[in-house]
């Protein structure tokens, strides 16, 4: 049996992750390696710390990657700070906040849920309300969900949680680099982001951070050392250490920290394709990025709504990142989303539980998140929507396009 070389297809990426990466951090990511106490590299993880800061808007000293895909950056978060027992609320409005409660419960929470309908977003009334009524020691909950392509706004959640001294941790990995994220004025106590998604670096690492009131209960739940452990201490910490060696940020901090404790070995290549693709995002521009992701919505929008297709979801709550949009009644969503792949190259997303199969999803993230790409796939599909019988309004979903995007007045905010 021989293998051949490797050679994959050129693809046009238009799901919610992975999507498409920067020439320059695939470049990055062939750069010689360095051992991971090699000064060389120690600054780059400091640089990268210094990055993150600026990108969560926070002024945590916390702020690193854990290595593996974004929900290992999760599960760090819950198993340092989830002491067995541990009321935890968890607010869902889709498919990511079932994960957030899963972890919890995996980790020895108690976990109580509320729920709204799919496509919708709380009102911050009503959790805080919730929050007042079971008093949680954790409001765990996601900012921007993939699945519906609805972003919630938490600015008061975190507030209220604050003033109530409970702990406030975030999921952002679908919004963090494509919509603005304030951890600090937030109150956002741990937040966590992902790599493939709007910042358009490979899958494989988890930016997190978290402030002192975290590192906190962390400290108050590291192991201590059998040998060195006196018996109170031993006894205290059979039912409080944290349980993962892997995801203990007690450990993971003091490697990141100017103690540089062996934990694991960084995963060299990732960090410096997490490197340039930061490097990237400042480049252009924190508030310029956000525009640019706005930008190509609106005119993504344009597009699908031009040739007679629903948008799912209240929209004055809307991910800018995920766009969905209903299928119609006598079409089978996969087998457009087969034709557009093997005939065009492109790429777009289904989605889970409840609306697999009645909505299709449309990421515009990152480096995919550009003029020719939001053209192409509206081409594409409507191409593909006529080929499976559906009665669109013909040649306007480019043109509605292309009026957004040829406005005189109007300038891609960022050429790329
Ligand atoms: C993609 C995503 C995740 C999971 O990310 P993985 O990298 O696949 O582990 C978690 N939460 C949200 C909101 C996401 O969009």
């Amino acid at each position: 049996m021989t293998y051949t070389d490797l050679n994959t297809p050129i693809r046009t990426i238009m799901t919610p992750g992975p999507v498409e990466v920067d020439p320059r951090v695939l470049r990055a990511m062939t750069t010689p390696i360095v051992g991971q106490f090699d000064p060389a590299f120690t600054h780059m993880m400091n640089e990268v710390m210094d990055m993150l800061r600026v990108l969560f808007k926070t002024k945590n000293k916390w702020a690193f990657p854990v290595d593996g895909t974004s929900r290992s950056g999760i599960e760090a978060m819950l198993a340092s700070v989830i002491r067995p027992g541990d009321n935890v609320l968890v607010p869902v409005y889709g498919r990511f906040g079932h994960l957030l409660m899963e972890i919890c419960e995996r980790y020895g929470a108690e976990v109580e849920a509320m729920d709204t309908e799919w496509g919708t977003v709380f009102d911050p009334a009503d959790v805080i309300q919730k929050i007042k009524e079971t008093k949680p020691d954790i409001v765990a909950m996601v900012h921007a969900e993939t699945s519906t392509g609805c972003m919630q706004p938490l600015r008061e959640i975190g507030q209220a949680c604050r003033e109530m001294d409970i702990l406030f941790i975030v999921d952002a990995v679908a919004s963090i680099g494509g919509a603005d994220v304030r951890v600090d004025e937030w109150c956002i106590d741990g937040l966590i982001a992902g790599t493939q998604k709007c910042l358009s670096v490979p899958s494989g690492m988890a930016p997190l951070t978290y402030n002192e009131r975290i590192e906190k209960r962390i400290a108050s739940r590291k192991k201590v050392e059998r040998g060195i452990a006196t018996d109170e201490e031993l006894r205290r910490q059979n039912t409080l250490f944290i349980r993962s060696n892997y995801f203990d940020l007690s450990m993971l901090q003091d490697y990141w920290g100017p103690r540089r404790l062996n934990h694991h070995t960084e995963a060299t290549s990732m960090l410096y394709a997490l490197r340039e693709g930061l490097r990237i995002l400042l480049e252009e521009g924190l508030e310029e990025r956000f525009a640019r992701h706005a930008f190509h919505e609106k005119a993504l929008i344009a597009g699908i709504e031009a040739m007679g297709l629903g948008l799912f979801g209240r929209r004055e709550v809307k991910l800018p990142t995920v766009t969905c949009i209903k299928v119609p009644e006598e079409v089978e969503a996969d087998s457009v989303r087969n034709m557009l792949l093997t005939e065009f190259g492109i790429e777009i997303a289904s989605s889970f539980g409840p609306l697999h199969g009645k909505i299709w999803r449309i990421g515009t993230m990152g480096y995919s998140c550009r003029r020719e790409n939001v053209l192409a796939v509206l081409g594409a599909f409507e191409a593909v929507l006529i080929r499976h019988g559906v009665r669109v309004h013909r040649g306007e979903a480019v043109q509605a396009a292309l009026d957004c995007y040829m406005k005189p007045a109007v300038k891609d905010p960022v050429n790329i």
